[in-house]
């Protein structure tokens, strides 16, 4: 047995864009003389190119720019340049414009870029490969946490004790199941829709967001004339809309897109993915701390699932940090209880704005809307509201971690 037991002082457990990212951030800040494992099954392969993109706020990509990430990134990467907001019924020949958001968090500096969730994990996995990262293709399987170090059993039989064990394994978390850390949240019977369309005229850096009557429809700007596509609708039509041959799926949605943008096509196949609201009751327990849609998912409406993630990244990167310079344990109760206390407040607030925003949109009640309009209309008049809106979209308000400011660690 000890032939198969090794020693890492961190282990990752999960190399998505959470997972990846922190291994980074550790590594970079801690060097040769602190060892990093990410272990995931997932690492046999090349990044999955399936079509998925994310808005990245502009703290993230500061982040990727300190943590030497961006230079790949940016050539694949939309900047958003600005942003409307309508609300209007699905065949509504116009749909009125009640917010516009233009703007810089700094000149030169965009609030969010989109980028293919792809290009990203791509630019993530080169870096950790460059710092010294360990990436193990397997999963973690259990594990047992004691007073000096906590063992894990991964699925290729090796066994690996470390001193603190993160998991980054997604919003099904099996590691906080077997933490028997519980969670709070429900589905909203919703899924989102995702494609990426060609069209035939420039987006000129624009992204969009109709409410419409099933819930948001996002048109977010990639490189080119392309766009992904984020519709919601109820989980069961969403299925039904996934599975309609190309020409019936395109005309369903071409009556949502418009024709603002010229000819469109599909250019992938469109995939669902079930919404839903799902925050942990404690993001840590003995020598674990949960990472990303691990400690919380919530509803893609504002686009700031994983930018969270990342929050939590910088936020635990900075508290294992600073522990280990001055020689303490990563994994000890006061490390973790201040990692915790930095998260918590803030992903609360963040669940509860995006699902009450998903109740107050997804709703095609008449005197619903006009309260809502009413509301929209006030925002874009209030242009100190509006810039408090931009930051908060951006990732720069509140106790933001230094990594997000684009300060090293
Ligand atoms: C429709 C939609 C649109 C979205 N748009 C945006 C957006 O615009 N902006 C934004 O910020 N967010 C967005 N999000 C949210 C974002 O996609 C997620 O927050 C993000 O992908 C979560 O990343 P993660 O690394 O935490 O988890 P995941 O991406 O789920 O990665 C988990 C990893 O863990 C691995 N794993 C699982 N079990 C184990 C195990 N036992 N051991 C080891 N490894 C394991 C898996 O193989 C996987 O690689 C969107 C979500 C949806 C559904």
């Amino acid at each position: 047995m000890t032939a198969h037991l090794s020693q890492t002082d961190i282990l990752i457990a999960g190399g998505g864009l959470a997972g990846l990212c922190l291994a980074v951030a550790i590594k970079d800040a801690l060097g040769s003389g602190t060892t990093v494992t990410v272990a995931d099954p997932a690492l046999a392969a090349p990044p999955a190119e399936d079509g998925r993109a994310s808005a990245f706020a502009a703290a993230a990509c500061r982040m990727f720019r300190t943590l030497g990430a961006w230079e790949q990134v940016e050539p694949e990467a939309q900047p958003i340049l600005d942003m409307v907001v309508t609300d209007s019924r699905t065949m509504d020949p116009v749909r009125p414009v009640f917010l516009t958001f233009a703007g810089e968090v700094a000149p030169g500096e965009p609030f969010a870029w989109m980028a293919p969730n792809a290009v990203v994990t791509r630019a993530l996995r080169a870096r950790a490969e460059a710092l010294g990262v360990t990436l193990t293709a397997a999963g973690v399987d259990g594990f047992t946490a004691d007073t000096a170090a906590t063992t894990a059993r991964l699925t290729n039989g090796q066994s690996m004790t470390a001193r603190l064990l993160v998991a980054c394994d997604g919003g099904r978390s099996r590691l906080r199941d077997m933490a028997g850390i519980r969670t709070v949240g429900w589905d909203y019977g919703q899924s989102g829709i995702v494609c990426t369309v060609a069209h035939e005229y420039e987006h000129h850096g624009r992204a969009e967001e109709h409410f419409l009557p099933a819930g948001p429809f996002a048109i977010l700007p990639l490189k080119g004339n392309r766009s992904s596509i984020v519709w919601t609708e109820q989980t069961e039509r969403a299925k039904r809309l996934c599975a309609l041959p190309k020409p019936l799926f395109l005309d369903e949605l071409e009556t949502r897109f418009g024709h603002r943008l010229g000819v469109i096509e599909v250019v992938d196949k469109p995939a669902a993915y079930p919404l839903g609201l799902k925050v942990a009751r404690d993001f840590v327990a003995a020598r674990l701390a949960l990472v990303g849609d691990a400690a919380h998912v919530i509803h893609p409406i504002a686009g700031q699932g994983i930018n969270m993630g990342f929050r939590d990244v910088a936020a635990l990167a900075e508290c294992v940090a600073e522990a280990m310079r001055l020689g303490l344990d990563p994994g000890a109760p006061d490390v973790l209880a201040r990692y915790q206390r930095w998260r918590r407040f803030d992903t609360a607030l963040m669940g509860a704005t995006t699902d009450g925003l998903n109740r107050l949109f997804s709703n095609g009640s008449t005197p619903l809307r006009t309260i809502r309009d009413l509301g929209l209309g006030l925002v874009d008049r209030m242009p100190a509201l509006k810039g408090f809106f931009v930051r908060q979209a951006a990732g720069i308000t509140g106790d933001v971690p230094r990594l997000l400011r684009g300060e090293a660690l």
